[in-house]
């Protein structure tokens, strides 16, 4: 099975490594190193070997920071959609209101270890 430079598994949009019936998901593929990119590429890899071809190529990377409470984000960043020329309209809404998080900000020491 071949590697990179760095001893990542190489793998092509499918997950497909370079061994024949192998395949190769999460951090070990040397991309994004997210929880939730390992269980996508997990269902990526599943889907493929019922035979069907799904690809990684293009697909949306959450960015996840596990705190407390917990910190997630989608697409752009406010500052990668300026300097790409978009016209950035930001919302911003407290921590407190939101459900989950929410109750953790409303606890006194909640978040700190
Ligand atoms: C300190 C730290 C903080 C992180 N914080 C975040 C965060 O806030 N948000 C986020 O999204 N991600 C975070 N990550 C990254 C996240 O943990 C990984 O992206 C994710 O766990 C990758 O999943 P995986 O299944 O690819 O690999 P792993 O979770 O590393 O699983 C690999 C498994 O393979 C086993 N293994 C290794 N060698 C062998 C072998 N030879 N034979 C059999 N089994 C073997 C290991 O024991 C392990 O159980 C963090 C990582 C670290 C280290």
């Amino acid at each position: 099975m071949e590697t990179d430079g760095r001893g990542f598994v190489v793998t092509d949009e499918y997950l497909r490594t370079t061994a024949d019936h192998t395949w190769a998901a999460g951090d070990i593929t040397g991309g994004p190193q997210f929880t939730h990119l390992s269980w996508h590429d997990y269902r990526v890899i599943k889907r493929n070997l019922a035979g069907e071809l799904v690809s990684t190529k293009d697909r949306l990377v959450p960015h996840t920071v596990f705190l407390a409470p917990e910190l997630a984000r989608v697409g752009l960043s406010e500052s990668q959609a300026a300097a790409a020329g978009y016209n950035v309209r930001v919302a911003r809404i407290p921590v407190a209101v939101i459900r989950g998080p929410g109750s953790c900000a409303r606890r006194p020491g909640c978040g700190r270890r």
